[in-house]
């Protein structure tokens, strides 16, 4: 799998449409000091899904929208397509290429898309679970996360290598699996109570 693409509009500070292609091998995005190049990589992590202002670096999810400059309006929403190469097949879905997109318009709902089919945040993040690309997945090593990942408590650390290892869907669809028993057996103690009620 090879991030191929990215595609950004009114994301931060790209407020024209900007393509970044990424070719084999090692691409280095350099630029002077808040020329927009941890906005690239927040765009990744926003397209994923991310839903933490604070890990994307602002105070409201709002503010990544383009806030507009002296010349400029603001923008009314913000998108961004991530494509990968997928002809060996580590994404789980049957296509040779996938594109994620995420749109948000400034009223704060978030529309998600896999190769253009409109789906939810719980199907962008399963397709991408266990192959390290995820919002937290261990591909997108951000600045401070190694002194992070060193210092965190090893319950945290351990994630890492549960994501690396390719158990985290099905630790994901045991609690899935574990909160539906809960629920059941609480519908099952209701009606018990409804039983003994009517007889
Ligand atoms: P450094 O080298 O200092 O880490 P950088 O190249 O990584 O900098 P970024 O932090 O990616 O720079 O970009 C910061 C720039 O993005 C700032 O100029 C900021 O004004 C701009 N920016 C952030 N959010 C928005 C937004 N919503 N609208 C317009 N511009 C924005």
């Amino acid at each position: 799998m090879h991030l191929k693409k990215v595609e950004i509009q009114g994301f931060k500070s790209f407020a024209d449409k900007t393509e970044i292609e990424f070719k084999e091998g090692i691409t280095a995005i350099v630029g002077p000091n808040g020329s927009g190049k941890s906005n690239v990589s927040d765009a990744i992590r926003w397209v994923l899904g991310e839903q933490s202002v604070k890990t994307l670096r602002g105070s409201k999810m709002e503010d990544i929208i383009f806030s507009g400059t002296s010349k400029r309006k603001p923008l009314g929403y913000s998108e961004v397509t991530i494509t990968f190469d997928n002809k060996n097949g580590s994404i789980p879905i049957d296509y040779t290429e996938v594109a994620v997109t995420r749109r948000m318009f400034r009223s704060g709902e978030s529309e998600y898309y896999i190769n253009k089919n409109s789906c939810r945040l719980k199907d962008v993040r399963e397709l991408f679970m266990d192959t390290g690309v995820g919002k937290d997945g261990y591909s997108i090593i951000g600045q401070g996360r190694i002194d992070e990942i060193l210092s965190t408590r090893p319950e945290d650390r351990r994630h890492i290598f549960e994501e690396a290892a390719g158990i985290v869907k099905y630790k994901t669809r045991k609690e899935e699996a574990e909160r539906k028993l809960d629920k059941t057996e609480a519908n099952l103690v209701r009606i018990k109570d409804l039983i003994h009620e009517l007889s």
